[in-house]
């Protein structure tokens, strides 16, 4: 079924990450800067994530006894320390998320080389370590970011969508792990509403739009796959919509037999397959 399988540790059928991007109030303050302090609909929209879905996913994760991983922009960071506090406090980890939320491709890579610095900057500042792993908002990762990342040392990123498994992209500069996520787990189609963005969709119903990420699910559990939703705390975090997911989460830990870790755990997991690895070969200049 797969090219290049991996076989998960503890003979464990498949592995899962769930991972939550809390991009906060930072979307519609970068993507309306003229005014975004008087926009007081999609500021509150956001900053319902951190404030108040995180505290309830967390609260799962602490029940199921889980350690999974959150992306956040320095910026969030350093607007919510609270909230970092809280995911620090349960064991989990945090990814790099550029500094507020600003799509690298309307930047110059200058300009973008200073903010992912600053956020980087923060994070250590705030926990103490460096991230091992970035994903770019919007998915919008750029040569030069790769290049960043492999001088920087990161052990992965999760940005691009060249396989169904973790891969190993490899440049002239070195390499770093892919853990790559899709369109089909993300939940900006089924949930995400915010005409600010010029983002208008027909809103899904919680199980409708739960039941595709699942549905995704089944399929790699079939053939001992990887799943990995990209959410965010302000959509799926949202009552209804977690209440759908974490009866999910509670069906996978109560089976037994699925890998549900940190991406910083697949990713390791993941070199660790050496030349077994499907290498994508990428000139990044
Ligand atoms: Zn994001």
């Amino acid at each position: 079924m797969f090219l290049h399988p991996i076989s998960w540790p503890n003979g464990k059928k498949c592995a899962a990450s769930v991972t939550f991007d809390i991009d906060a109030d930072s979307l519609v303050r970068v993507g309306k800067p003229k005014d975004a302090e008087l926009r007081l609909q999609p500021i509150s929209m956001g900053r319902y994530g951190p404030t108040v879905a995180v505290p309830r996913i967390l609260e799962t994760y602490r029940r199921l006894e889980l350690t999974q991983t959150f992306f956040m922009p320095g910026w969030v960071m350093e607007h919510y320390p609270e909230t970092v506090e809280a995911i620090l406090k349960g064991g989990h980890e945090i990814g790099h998320h550029s500094w507020a939320h600003e799509d690298p491709m309307e930047h110059s890579d200058e300009i973008e080389a200073e903010l992912f610095g600053r956020a980087l900057d923060t994070y250590v500042q705030m926990t103490g370590i460096k991230p091992r792993g970035y994903r770019a908002p919007v998915y919008s990762i750029t040569p030069a970011i790769v290049n960043r990342l492999i001088e920087q040392d990161f052990l992965y990123d999760s940005s691009m969508m060249a396989d169904d498994l973790p891969y190993n992209v490899v440049t002239k500069k070195g390499s770093i792990i892919e853990v790559p996520p899709h369109w089909g787990t993300d939940d900006w189609p089924p949930f995400a509403h915010m005409g600010e963005l010029d983002y208008i969709m027909p809103v899904r119903g919680p199980s409708d739009g739960i039941r595709a990420f699942i549905e995704e699910f089944d399929a790699m559990y079939e053939v001992g796959g990887f799943w990995m939703p990209v959410l965010h705390p302000f959509l799926t975090g949202r009552l209804a919509r977690w209440r759908e997911l974490e009866r999910h989460l509670e069906r996978i830990v109560e089976q037994g037999d699925v890998w549900l870790t940190s991406m910083q755990k697949i990713a390791e997991h993941a070199k660790a397959q050496g030349a077994t690895l499907r290498q994508e070969i990428l000139d990044t200049g």
